[in-house]
């Protein structure tokens, strides 16, 4: 069933976005690692986060490259830069629409300023960030969603970013990768909110009738909306281990059904063993595997090489 005509997915006739850019140049990616590095010289000895697996104190050194907890493996939760960092290729990454903002179509009270506060926190427009880059010298488009921003919970900016990535991926021949992690819905953007669920399922599926690889990789954690849409879609549907991963919280669930479930629902395990998962790959691992599965699916040099 076709939902759009057009190609290119509009608002819903709403001043939706603040601005709408083009396809920009960001150094941000690769001035990140700088920053990172000045951050780490200069602040490893005093700075330190509480792991929530062990409750021990871990420095970013001690938690390194990949922000994984040295005592007891837990992964920390990586910011979209953070995570394009450790996934693109140096120097490859180029972002989309990294202007784009919300606006408050609907005047929820105090929008605007949370909005605003949340980019000043997060250094980031809204809760994804798109591009273009390579993996493993695999030409691919990628998103990352970031659950510092109000846990990124998906509204017109969040979507409207992912069907350009994906219109960008077809109309490039490229394979998509989409890093997801979200609390669900922005509800302060109420059904503009969830018309995204339609919006990028449609993207993806178009994306797939035209031959395209998609590989939606789910992070902790990966709930509501976002999984009822387009992480749920991907050809291959990669988790990292014990991401929280599924549609309601456990207590509205128990409290529906009046049983108590399993301890390790909605682990990324327990979704690999019923089928909602393909595989479980560590974070170390992940670029390599990417690199692999793309490459299975494009041949040597990847989309348009
Ligand atoms: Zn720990």
């Amino acid at each position: 069933m076709a939902l759009f005509n057009k190609s290119k997915y509009l608002p819903l006739g709403l001043n939706i976005f603040r601005k709408k850019d083009d396809i920009v140049i960001n150094k941000a990616v690769e001035s990140h690692e700088t920053e990172a590095d000045e951050e780490a010289k200069t602040e490893e000895a005093v700075v330190s986060v509480k792991c929530r697996g062990c409750g021990k104190e871990i420095t970013k050194t001690e938690a390194g490259r990949y922000k994984i907890c040295p005592r007891c493996g837990k992964y920390f939760r990586l910011g979209a830069r953070e995570r394009i960092y450790i996934t693109a290729d140096r120097g490859s990454f180029t972002e989309f629409d990294a202007g784009m903002s919300a606006a408050n179509p609907l005047g929820f009270p105090d929008y605007e300023e949370k909005i605003a506060d949340m980019q000043k926190k997060t250094g980031i427009k809204d809760a994804v960030v798109t591009g273009k880059c390579t993996i493993g010298g695999q030409e691919c488009v990628i998103g990352a969603m970031d659950s510092s921003f109000i846990m990124a919970s998906m509204g017109s900016v969040v979507g409207e970013k992912l069907a350009r990535a994906f219109e960008y991926a077809i109309a490039h021949k490229l394979p998509v990768v989409i890093f997801a992690a979200s609390g669900g819905a922005r509800m302060q953007e109420g059904i503009i909110s969830l018309m995204q669920m339609s919006k990028t399922s449609a993207a993806a599926a178009k994306h797939s009738d035209a031959g395209g690889l998609y590989i939606s990789v789910l992070t902790d954690p990966t709930t509501g909306g976002v999984t009822a849409s387009f992480a749920m879609l991907g050809d291959i549907i990669i988790a990292e281990p014990k991401a929280l991963v599924g549609f309601a919280g456990r207590r509205v669930i128990e409290g529906t059904i009046k049983q108590k479930l399993p301890d390790d629902f909605q682990t990324a395990e327990f979704q690999l063993e019923h089928g909602f998962v393909d595989i479980i790959v560590k974070r170390e691992d992940m670029k390599d595997k990417l690199a692999e599965l793309i490459r299975l699916h494009y041949g040597k040099g990847g989309g348009e090489q």
